[in-house]
């Protein structure tokens, strides 16, 4: 790597002692500056431990990826949202959840999304680009430093589906294994059925927790509102999950957006349940109320329809959890901040996210 293509947190350890070496700094430096960006978490300018002048020389030769183009925080300020600007211009949100001990943060793989589901802002409004690994690994650097709480959690739930951009998203999760210590089973990749990427995953060597949007226990009605289930249909998809829960030994969620009179009935709850009943480790739901979008006629269930949902799903032994709405007041579903920047997504966006 030439130091012109170097970046703050595309550098490898080698990269950063070989630069320093060119420098003629002390070898100690390179531990320095390893240590505050990514034991630490620091952002640079606050890495005490090098003079200001060398951090200045730093700040030039290993630039940052993104810029800031719009911040909002919620929740008493638990809650916080970025959009980011890749530099050509690319749209990229990420999302901050903080809890007492720990946060979470919801990243992007990809500048819009080619799926095209039809209830999700980010699919609405198509396909912009592929995240580089560098892109995806600094969203949770920059929304560590806004965040006391250790983050311990990442969560590929917001622009992107992170399986149509495969060797980028995993060269990431190797970092933030790696270099930033964060566990396998805390970094979640959320698909919506790309069956040869669910594949790739289970041969891949960290064993990270695999969240499958669902949305729909038949084949018709998912095709409506998932349009790559037909290409990958139900079964396809389910087969996948499978094997990847018996190759990991990892418990497989499911995310179902629960839209009112529409996929929320005891039927649905039933055909569901049948599908997922005696799942190897055990399949858990995850039932998210819809986020309105401008695009999307529909709503969401009622709180008891999902109610239930969810003991219909118990009954049988399927796990069942209600995720609750965080960041509404912000936009902090996906898809929303870039719209109301002006960006070409619209309405109310993807992810209602938790950890
Ligand atoms: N592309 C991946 C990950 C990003 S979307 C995927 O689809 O899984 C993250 C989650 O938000 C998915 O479960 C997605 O179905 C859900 N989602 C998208 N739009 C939504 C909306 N309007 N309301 C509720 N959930 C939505
Ligand atoms: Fe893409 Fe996921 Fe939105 Fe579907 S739900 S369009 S896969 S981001």
């Amino acid at each position: 790597m030439t130091d012109q293509d170097l970046t703050r947190y595309g550098a490898t350890r080698d990269d950063l002692t070989a630069l320093l070496d060119r420098w003629g700094e002390p070898k100690y430096r390179a531990h320095q500056l390893w240590s505050g960006l990514w034991e630490q978490r620091q952002p640079l300018e606050q890495i005490t431990t090098l003079a200001a002048a060398l951090r200045a020389r730093l700040d030039d030769a290993l630039p940052l990826t993104l810029s800031l183009a719009d911040e909002r925080s919620g929740d008493n300020g638990m809650t916080r949202k970025w959009l980011w600007r890749g530099d050509d211009g690319a749209q990229i949100e990420t999302v901050l959840m903080r809890y007492p001990q720990r946060a979470t943060v919801c990243i992007s793989s990809q500048a819009g999304c080619a799926m095209g589901c039809t209830f999700c802002a980010t699919g609405q409004a198509g396909f912009e680009r592929h995240l580089s690994s560098t892109e995806i690994v600094e969203q949770v650097l920059r929304a560590q430093h806004a965040s006391e709480q250790r983050v311990a959690n990442v969560v590929f739930m917001g622009m992107g589906e992170p399986l149509a951009n495969v060797e980028a998203v995993l060269g990431a999760i190797e970092r933030l294994h790696r270099d930033l210590g964060l566990s396998a089973r805390h970094i979640t990749v959320s698909t919506v059925g790309v069956v040869p990427g669910m594949r790739r995953l289970a041969h891949f060597a960290l064993p990270v927790t695999l969240a499958v949007s669902l949305h729909a226990p038949f084949d018709d009605e998912r095709d409506q509102l998932v349009p790559l289930n037909r290409r990958y249909p139900i079964d396809a998809v389910v087969e996948a999950a499978r094997d990847y829960a018996l190759r990991k030994g990892r418990r497989v969620t499911f995310e179902y957006a629960c839209i009112a009179g529409r996929n929320d009935s005891l039927e649905h709850a039933a055909a569901l349940a049948e599908r997922l009943r005696g799942f190897p480790a055990g399949a858990h739901v995850n039932l998210l109320p819809l986020n309105p979008t401008s695009e999307f006629r529909g709503r969401a269930a009622s709180a008891a329809r999902i109610a239930a949902f969810a003991a219909r799903l118990e009954a049988v032994g399927v796990n069942a959890t209600i995720r609750r709405n965080r960041g509404v007041a912000i936009d902090a579903a996906c898809g929303q901040l870039r719209s109301r920047a002006g960006g070409s997504a619209r309405g109310a966006g993807s992810a209602t996210m938790e950890q």
